[in-house]
């Protein structure tokens, strides 16, 4: 295939441009035989606890590996989850829900389709679902059985997620991979996805008239969609009507990711549209999206002090509303990276431990000091 101009197929909803079609469709039917990896009771005791006031803790990596995909390492992302659900429990007296960006975050769209590199052009790297971080012809070409494998990689973080508490999610982006596990349940009749509890769908992709909103409105499972300054109360009021046309509680959820200097005044207009319309839906800050920086050596990186000051924007801004702040979204690693620096842009800090397959993620004590400050947040 033409690596050097992808664009014409990755345009259509991020989809990667597979090689060959009719391996896509035995893959998914391979996807359509497999077991469903989670339960529709679970994704309902989910639905259930998000329709109660508690809080969101959701994190995890930006995009989990294969690699990766061992019991130390589920081990150590769900103690970090459980130390940050506490620290906020414990500062906020607020119960919270804990969903992982884990056990199927494979998938990411991508700004441009290829990456250059020394002359050479080859597809970027779309998720291990679709392809692999090694730069070469071979690594970098979309392999319809990356979803298999990405199915199997799930199950198997599945069980090692099991009775700690934590739901699943991802961004519901590969419409090959979603579409194949998506069925009917007998005894309600409902239609769940069962490749997790809670999908997403991404800033990118949240177009009213796309096939991932329509995709999304056919499922049961609870949804958040990504609000980036892009969107207006207008487009929030469209998916409220598109996804959750019943307003029940638990069922849809605004991920906010403004970016710091626009996310007090862009929140602030979203949030007295949902207050004053009475919406349930539940809002959720991400103050890590709206602020990726590239480092002078080229690394994406984002600066913790920019993202505590979105974080507090945010519940400045629900404050001043008087809507109930939902979550936190945060990119966390149970490893000690160095990929979020303290207070400045410092390739030094960054070189000592970069490990994340695309966007930079908060190490534990990052994180466990911005569990904190949303704790503290809380109670203010
Ligand atoms: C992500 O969550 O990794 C992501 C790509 O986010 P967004 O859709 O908000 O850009
Ligand atoms: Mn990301």
């Amino acid at each position: 295939m033409d690596f050097a101009d992808l664009s014409p197929t990755y345009a259509r909803g991020y989809q990667p441009g597979w090689p060959v079609e009719a391996e896509v469709k035995r893959a998914r039917d391979a996807l359509a035989r497999a077991d469903p990896l989670v339960p529709a009771s679970g994704i309902r005791r989910l639905q259930a606890r998000l329709a109660e006031p508690g809080f969101l803790l959701h994190a995890g990596d930006c995009a989990e590996t294969f690699r990766d995909n061992t019991r130390t390492s589920v081990a150590k992302r769900v103690s970090l989850l459980h130390a940050m659900s506490d620290a906020i429990e414990a500062k906020s007296g607020r119960p919270v829900v804990m969903v992982g960006r884990i056990a199927g975050q494979y998938a990411k769209p991508r700004s441009a389709p290829t990456e250059h590199r020394t002359g050479i052009t080859l597809p970027s790297y779309f998720g291990d679902a679709v392809n692999d971080t090694d730069f070469s012809a071979a690594g970098r070409t979309p392999d319809p059985w990356n979803l298999v494998r990405a199915h199997e990689h799930s199950k198997k973080t599945l069980s090692h997620l099991e009775g700690s508490g934590v739901f699943a999610s991802h961004e519901a982006l590969l419409l090959d991979y979603e579409q194949p596990q998506t069925r009917r349940s007998a005894d309600e009749g409902r239609v769940y996805d069962h490749s997790a509890h809670l999908l997403w769908i991404g800033e990118r992709t949240r177009s009213l008239t796309g096939d991932h909103v329509d995709f999304a409105a056919g499922i049961a499972n609870p949804i958040a969609v990504k609000i980036g300054p892009g969107a207006t109360p207008a487009a929030l009021m469209g998916l409220h009507a598109v996804l959750n046309p019943e307003n029940l509680p638990g069922r849809l959820a605004f991920i906010f990711r403004m970016g710091r200097h626009r996310a007090y005044d862009l929140a602030y207009a979203m949030l007295s549209r949902i207050m004053a319309e009475g919406w349930t839906d539940r809002v959720i800050c991400d103050p890590m999206h709206g602020n990726t920086v590239v480092s002078p050596a080229g690394l994406k990186t984002r600066v913790v002090a920019a993202i505590e000051a979105e974080t507090r924007e945010f519940f400045s801004a629900c404050n001043d509303t008087g809507v109930t702040p939902g979550g936190i979204h945060l990119e966390v690693s149970g490893d000690d990276v160095s990929e979020c620096v303290p207070a400045r842009v410092d390739d030094t800090y960054l070189a000592i431990n970069y490990r994340s397959a695309c966007d930079p993620r908060l190490n534990p004590e990052q994180a466990s000091y911005l569990a904190q400050l949303v704790g503290e947040l809380l109670v203010s």
